[in-house]
């Protein structure tokens, strides 16, 4: 097996801001190609966030330690276990090595990685939500107007202008379908309460996600969501399947995302481990391509909610994968009929 990684710079249409980080333009990922000595290739992608601990730096560090040979298509756990020796973390690098070996993995085994996970995916189902992020109530207009063929939105708040920017948004797309991400930005309880108790008199609000900060007391969190009128999910509170257990008592749902699990494998017991639970699943993102985005997409059958979008915020995807036609996922129109179902876009450096 041969590894190859690059660095790719996404450029975001417009300026990213949210509750827990400042506002910016592009976003820096890492993408990671293995190829088997039979000709088979995948290719996988890692968008670290420093706020679970990991950086671009970080990612390098750890694919440098990676030795191909111990990597195998034939055996996708055994080659996530050799992974996991060489660090406990690093979740985010992990993604990128995993996503590539299940694209291989899959391909090898002429299906979809949808297919060779067992979980098939139907057509015209899944919706992803659409992420309007904090600006200017002008901006916001502009942002929910460009927006007008998505069914649904999610819009950042967590901030002190949370009613402005709400009010903007409701200024354009009066009734449309909507859930909102704190970002962890209500400090007390009792704060949180207030608002999402204001939130919830819009009734095509859906849910709150991640309304305090991840290290609050299981105490509070379980005071909140026996008071709260919407549904609450956690994002950063929920990193993998082993964080179930104690999202029950404090949430009503998880927002599982790639970067987090160490990829798809990890993905998969997350979403398996939170339903199992008795909790509602969401598929989320971080700035990404297509390339995680798909690898999210794949996942689809596990999941009540998607908010799989930053594909569509970006200018210069180096891949295609997946498309998301008025905000429906689909798989009709992707560039392969097998693996992952991406590929790469003359954008992508040689
Ligand atoms: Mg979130």
């Amino acid at each position: 097996m041969k590894i190859n990684s690059f660095q790719f710079e996404l450029h975001l249409a417009h300026e990213w801001a949210t509750a827990g980080s400042a506002a910016k333009k592009g976003r820096v990922v890492t993408f990671v190609e293995l190829n088997s000595a039979d000709g088979f290739a995948g290719v996988g992608e890692s968008a670290p966030s420093s706020r679970y601990g990991e950086t671009l730096e970080t990612v390098v560090a750890f694919l440098k330690k990676v030795d191909p040979q111990k990597l195998s298509f034939d055996d996708v756990a055994a080659s996530m276990a050799y992974l996991d020796r060489i660090s406990p973390n690093d979740f985010a690098a992990k993604a990128a090595v995993n996503i590539a070996l299940l694209d291989g993995a899959a391909k090898q085994a002429g299906q979809a990685v949808y297919d060779f996970l067992g979980l098939g995916f139907t057509e015209n189902k899944h919706v992803t939500s659409y992420t309007i992020g904090i600006d200017t109530p002008e901006k916001v207009r502009q942002k929910v107007l460009e927006a007008a063929s998505y069914p649904m939105l999610k819009c950042k708040v967590g901030v002190p202008q949370d009613r402005e920017i709400m009010a903007a948004l409701r200024s354009v797309a009066p009734t449309k379908r909507l859930c909102i991400d704190a970002n962890e930005g209500w400090k007390t309880k009792e704060a949180a309460l207030e608002k999402i108790e204001w939130f919830a008199r819009d009734p095509h609000i859906e849910f709150v996600e991640q309304p305090m900060p991840a290290g609050t007391s299981a105490q509070d969190l379980a005071w909140l969501k026996q008071r709260s009128p919407l549904p609450l999910f956690a994002d950063e509170s929920f990193i993998s399947a082993k964080d179930a257990a104690f999202c029950v008592d404090c949430y009503h749902g998880v927002n599982v995302k790639l970067i987090k699990t160490g990829g798809i494998s990890g993905g998969f017991e997350a979403l398996q481990a939170a339903r199992k639970a008795g909790l509602k699943t969401m598929i989320g993102c971080m700035i990404e391509s297509s390339v995680l985005i798909t690898a999210g997409a794949h996942l689809a059958e596990l999941a009540d909610y998607l908010d799989i979008d930053t594909n569509l915020l970006i200018t210069n995807d180096p891949y295609r994968g997946c498309s998301a036609p008025n905000g429906i996922i689909s798989f009709a129109g992707a560039p392969e009929p097998t693996g992952l179902q991406v590929r790469a876009n003359l954008l992508r450096p040689a």
